[in-house]
């Protein structure tokens, strides 16, 4: 009920982008006009932040819950700005995974959707920091009923 309770919330919020859509789902994730965002952590979110802090000289960690949503809106809006070529590259790269996690976060998509999800808690820090403790709230209620499968 609450991990609706938060789909509903998250929804909302990702509307005013252009998204219809957000999903309770195990990992964060675009698909195109719909979203996915995940309340469990990932054994690759500490190298990502590390990641993130070193190349956009930030400190993404107190922000890194809305963050990963706005980086999945971020290839919304961005993904229309790559080329065919790009495109293709990526699709590539994506599909042959031989990559690092390094080499991974810096394909240029994953580069994009940084810089505009970063930009975009710049500019708005107050509602992206409301929005994300009332996310919180709500997460703690599920944790505490663990009334969330996968
Ligand atoms: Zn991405």
């Amino acid at each position: 009920m609450y991990a609706s309770t938060l789909e509903k919330k998250i929804s909302k919020f990702v509307r005013q982008f252009g998204i219809k859509r957000a999903y309770c789902r195990s990992q964060f994730m675009y698909h195109g006009n719909t979203i996915d965002f995940s309340i469990l952590t990932d054994p690759e979110d500490r190298p990502y932040i590390n990641f993130l802090n070193n190349k956009y000289n930030t400190d993404i960690e107190p922000w890194f819950f809305i963050f990963c949503i706005l980086h999945e809106v971020g290839h919304y809006i961005t993904v229309p700005s790559l080329s065919k070529e790009q495109l293709m590259y990526e699709y590539e790269m994506r599909m042959f995974r031989t990559l690092s996690s390094e080499d991974y976060f810096s394909l240029p998509a994953e580069d994009l959707a940084n810089k505009w999800a970063i930009n975009y808690i710049m500019n708005h820090s107050q509602e992206c920091w409301d929005f994300q403790n009332k996310c919180y709230k709500i997460m703690r209620h599920i944790y505490k009923k663990k009334s969330f499968h996968y």
